[in-house]
């Protein structure tokens, strides 16, 4: 083989690295069977999700989808064990997570990313990130700091701004502070509801594809909470279209967009094929909600 030949293997292997996602991890399958919510505030009996099923391998991410109302959060708060079920249940890895008698149940397996940051705004980018481990009794604070650093240079150089306090970062960055705070724990599942609601356009798609980095080297489960289609087949594996209230899931849209992901594929037939089918799904959803005088859609 000639020197030439040698030097293009090099760089083809070391371009592999630098793309290859991270295997699929052997913890984080979620399985939300038949899942029903009633809200009963004074008997006004808010029926919010009604028989929803969706079964997420580990490693998969996956995006939920739906007019504003539609039971999302509902969902999303229910695998957090921020809230019960009122009827199905809902397993990890074949564990009951929530079940009917269940009081609700949080736990570091599932860590929440929402869209208002919640950093300690006193303490550095790396005391931030070291907090959870260590008031855990977890990891050592010499453990947890290695690690802390180690994650932080991993997701897209983040160690550079490790002695930073949080008002110091632009909220792109907080939010990504936030994800590898998340990290530390090493949850089997990693929710995040609407991370990048209030960003304008372009800082959403900066930020999408560190997300997608921080995917691609840590590879979590992950349950995306989004009104944003874009965004949903861009990021995800499988989109999960919600009804209008009460919420079942509509369709799941299979998104078999290579990875790594780039921008320029959101000008690809098949992204805009995906795109048109899950907008027809979801407005006919916000038209529902609307003709019956809901709130905001989608
Ligand atoms: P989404 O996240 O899709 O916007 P939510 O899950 O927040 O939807 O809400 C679903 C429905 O349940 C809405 O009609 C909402 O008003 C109602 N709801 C949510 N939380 C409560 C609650 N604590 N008490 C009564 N109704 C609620």
């Amino acid at each position: 083989m000639g020197a030439t030949d040698a030097l293009g293997v090099v760089a083809k292997s070391d371009e592999t690295s630098r793309t290859a996602m991270a295997p699929r991890p052997n913890e984080g399958r979620l399985s939300v069977q038949h899942v029903g919510k009633i809200y009963d505030p004074r008997g006004a009996r808010v029926v919010a999700v009604q028989d929803a099923s969706i079964e997420i391998e580990p490693g998969d991410f996956v995006a939920i989808v739906g007019p504003s109302g539609c039971g999302k959060s509902t969902l999303m708060n229910i695998i957090a064990g921020f809230d019960n079920v009122t009827e199905g249940q809902v397993l990890l890895d074949n564990q009951p997570l929530a079940t009917v008698n269940m009081p609700p149940k949080p736990g570091s397996d599932r860590v929440v990313v929402f869209q208002n940051g919640a950093l300690f705004p006193w303490k550095t980018v790396l005391e931030n990130v070291m907090y959870g481990p260590v008031i855990q009794h977890m990891m050592t604070h010499a453990q947890a700091e290695e690690r802390a650093m180690d994650l932080l240079a991993k997701c897209g150089g983040l160690d550079k701004v490790a002695a930073c306090y949080p008002p110091q970062l632009s909220s792109g960055m907080q939010r990504r502070v936030e994800i590898v705070r998340a990290l530390i724990n090493e949850p089997k599942i990693l929710l995040l509801d609407e991370p990048f609601r209030a960003m304008d356009t372009v800082s959403k798609t900066v930020m999408h594809q560190h997300l997608l980095e921080m995917y691609r080297v840590c590879r979590k489960t992950i349950v995306f909470i989004t009104h944003d289609l874009e965004e949903a087949i861009y990021l995800a594996d499988k989109v999960v279209v919600m009804t209008s209230r009460p919420g079942t899931i509509k369709s799941i849209i299979h998104v078999n967009l290579p990875r790594p992901r780039t921008p320029n594929m959101m000008l690809g037939a098949e992204y805009l094929a995906l795109k048109a089918q899950a907008i027809a799904g979801v407005h006919e959803e916000a038209k529902k909600a609307f003709e019956r005088g809901e709130r905001e859609h989608a």
